[in-house]
């Protein structure tokens, strides 16, 4: 059985970190870290790598009609028993430097942007819309990812077509679009609404554009509680709110020094908002594989 060490590490991100298996094959191992207020909190939250990596396995087999995806398999004899059921094996692309993100409503960097100029990435939005408020249709606003440490830069489409070429840009746009309305009619039918993702695509060795990195998880998209839904406020997010709300009212937290290590109750409280966030969406109950 190979052990994590027998592999190369390639890469470590904020929540997941990146090995080589041979010349075709890559293990994402997702780690139970947890980021907010773009800092990497001091304490993991039991389960979350397990959960996401459930979570993005189920979304990769959903979209399987719309786009080719890089999973392998969850459940692999190559895949060390020491990160199994938080890792995926999955086939190793060259990957497109942009992030494609769709938005049907209006948050984060798109809000901001549309505050300033009255578009997001060069696409004009009508006057009036607020934080939360659902876009008039949704949109494609890619990002240039940016260095460790950086906010990434919204684009506009003009150089997604300088940085892939205007055929793979349209491709990356259509595919974008496609799978961000399948999943937001699949996750509204359970009360979830899905304000955004962000998605990564590569290039597989036939020149086949396939569906990377890790998909529609709350670590790359804003779920929202439907019923909580209030234009006009920042919305409360399905997972991270207990922890954001304990770290800005209860912590004492400045929000320039490294944050304080979570309670108990906030760990506990957030592996609760993370298991039925997959539960509902799924329909499956979460059970601790493989173990
Ligand atoms: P952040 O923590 O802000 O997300 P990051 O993007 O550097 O930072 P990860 O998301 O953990 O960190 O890194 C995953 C990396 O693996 C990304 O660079 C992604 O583009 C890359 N990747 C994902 N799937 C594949 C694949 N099939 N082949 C090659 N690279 C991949
Ligand atoms: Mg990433």
């Amino acid at each position: 059985m190979p052990t994590l060490a027998d592999y190369p590490h390639l890469h470590t991100g904020k929540v997941r970190d990146l090995y080589a298996v041979d010349d075709e094959l890559l293990l994402v191992v997702a780690s139970d870290r947890i980021s907010a207020y773009d800092w990497v909190l001091p304490t993991p939250i039991t389960d979350k790598g397990r959960i996401l990596t459930a979570m993005s396995a189920w979304w990769f087999d959903r979209l399987a009609a719309i786009v080719h995806s890089h999973l392998v398999a969850v459940d692999d004899p190559r895949i060390p028993a020491e990160v199994r059921g938080r890792a995926m094996l999955v086939r190793r692309l060259a990957m497109f430097p942009i992030e494609c993100v769709a938005r049907g409503y209006l948050a984060g960097s798109g809000l901001v942007d549309y505050a300033e100029s009255g578009a997001v990435c060069g696409v004009p939005l009508p006057a009036g819309l607020v934080d939360g408020s659902r876009l008039p249709e949704p949109i494609f606003t890619p990002a240039t990812k940016a260095a460790v440490g950086e906010h990434d830069e919204n684009v506009g489409l003009d150089r997604v077509v300088d940085a892939v070429g205007a055929g793979t840009a349209t491709r990356l746009r259509e595919l974008t679009l496609a799978v961000y309305g399948t999943a937001r009619d699949l996750a509204a039918d359970r009360g979830i609404l899905l304000a955004d993702t962000k998605l990564e695509f590569g290039l597989d060795r036939s020149g086949t554009v396939v569906l990377g990195d890790e998909v529609l998880t709350p670590d790359s998209s804003r779920f929202w509680p439907a019923d909580q839904w209030r234009p006009g406020r920042s919305q409360p997010s399905y997972d991270k709110q207990y922890v954001r709300d304990w770290l800005v009212r209860d912590s004492g937290w400045d929000r320039v020094s490294a944050p304080p290590p979570l309670p108990a109750h906030v760990v506990e409280a957030t592996r609760s908002r993370y298991v039925e966030a997959y539960e509902l969406l799924t329909g499956l109950s979460f059970t601790r594989w493989p173990d």
